[in-house]
């Protein structure tokens, strides 16, 4: 099955259920099997460990599109990929069947990066852990992880047992000792199951990814260009739904004193034309950064940086704009332009948030180091 097919089969899964997902605040089920069963959750993983091999253009279709369908499957699939491939840079000896399993979709990951005492600086675990005969001690308490309770193996951070480097570990869901608390509710993505965790486990030594100390490397190099390619393309996903939905209510409501529709309104087709204006900048720009991840250049890492935060913003401004010029139509919920709202507001918070990008983006340009 060719990659467009597998993608429309998830994406009319996810939109069936979005509705509810949010409306509920239940974790997708359907569509995170649907996404299991597509292939789709290896798509970016090499095909000699059964993934589709697919590069960054095509991950950036698949993502925007199941956003546009249903933003909170879209987050989870994107925690995936980018669990994984931090997993494909390096594999943890100790789990040697996890690569392929992550590929086909016997095992859905995460990531578990944010702590409470550092907040969204996530390259900066509080948490440390200890040695003892059988491998490593770790007491970390992950302030936010998508999939919380449902995701089969969690890519955890936590600082190395001897120095105060950082070290990267896949922790099976069935390791004794991980619990999620709380019933996390949030404003937007609310099918995310974005909870708390503890991870107060005893993992082997080879469950580590990488060299002891070398998990702020993956860090940069295969977990921020992933997700920040990716999360720009749930923003471009939920900003190209608000417009499509926009330019459909305005163009069927009608003021039937006047004899017209919204649309013929001027503000309101002015505003419309900045929406899409200001999306096809956007989408341009993200495929942009795709090609520079395709195929490394010298300004790589500006488009790491700025993606994420371009994407996020313009999907607020999009958003925003939607609700306007839908106006109580979108108050009332009926159009779901208000969940394409919510749901774009979690982009700029998620970590990397888009104001540390900024700043980071302003150093990298006036030649100051970013840490
Ligand atoms: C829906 C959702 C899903 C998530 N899923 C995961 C997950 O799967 N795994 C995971 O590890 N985490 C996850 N997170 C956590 C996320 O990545 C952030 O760590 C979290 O949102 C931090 O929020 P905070 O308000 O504590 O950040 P704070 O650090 O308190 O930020 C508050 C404000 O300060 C600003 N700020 C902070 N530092 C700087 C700086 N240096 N320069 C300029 N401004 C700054 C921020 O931009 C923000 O505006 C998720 C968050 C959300 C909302």
């Amino acid at each position: 099955m060719d990659l467009q097919a597998r993608l429309e089969s998830v994406v009319a899964v996810a939109r069936e259920s979005a509705k509810k997902v949010d409306a509920d605040a239940t974790f997708p089920a359907a569509s995170v099997t649907a996404l299991r069963e597509s292939g789709l959750l290896g798509i970016t993983l090499p095909v000699e460990v059964g993934g589709l091999g697919a590069g960054p253009h095509e991950l950036v279709d698949a993502i925007s599109s199941v956003a546009g369908a249903c933003g909170s499957t879209a987050m989870i699939y994107l925690m995936h990929v980018s669990a994984a491939m931090t997993v494909a840079a390096a594999p943890p000896p100790g789990l040697p069947d996890l690569l392929p399993a992550l590929a086909n979709g016997d095992v859905l990951g995460s990531l578990a990066f944010s702590e409470a005492g550092s907040r969204s600086h996530f390259w900066a675990p509080v948490s440390k852990a200890r040695r003892n005969r059988a491998g490593m001690l770790l007491d970390a308490r992950k302030s936010w992880v998508t999939s919380a309770g449902q995701a089969d193996v969690y890519v955890t951070s936590t600082l190395n047992a001897d120095t105060d480097t950082v070290d990267i570990f896949a922790i099976p869901a069935d390791t004794p000792g991980i619990s999620v608390s709380g019933d996390w509710r949030g404003m937007g993505l609310r099918g995310n199951a974005s909870n708390p965790m503890t991870f107060d486990v005893e993992v082997p030594e080879s469950y580590r990814l990488g060299d002891a100390g070398g998990g702020f490397d993956l860090m940069l190099q295969a977990v921020m260009p992933w997700f920040n390619l990716g999360n720009a393309a749930v923003s471009v996903g939920l900003s190209q739904a608000a417009v499509d939905a926009a330019v459909r209510h305005t163009s069927a409501a009608k003021l039937e004193h006047l004899d017209q529709s919204l649309s013929a309104l001027p503000t309101i087709r002015a505003q419309l034309a900045k929406m899409s204006i200001e999306l096809s900048s956007t989408l341009s720009y993200v495929h942009q950064a795709a090609g520079r991840l395709a195929e490394p250049a010298d300004d790589t890492v500006l488009h790491v940086l700025g993606v994420k935060a371009a994407a996020n913003d313009a999907a607020l401004r999009i958003t925003d704009a939607a609700m306007r010029v839908c106006g109580g139509a979108a108050f009332s919920e009926h159009l779901q332009v208000d969940r394409f709202f919510r749901d774009a507001r979690a982009g700029s918070v998620m970590a990397p948030t888009a104001d540390v990008l900024y700043d980071f983006y302003g150093k990298a340009i006036t030649g100051q180091p970013l840490f």
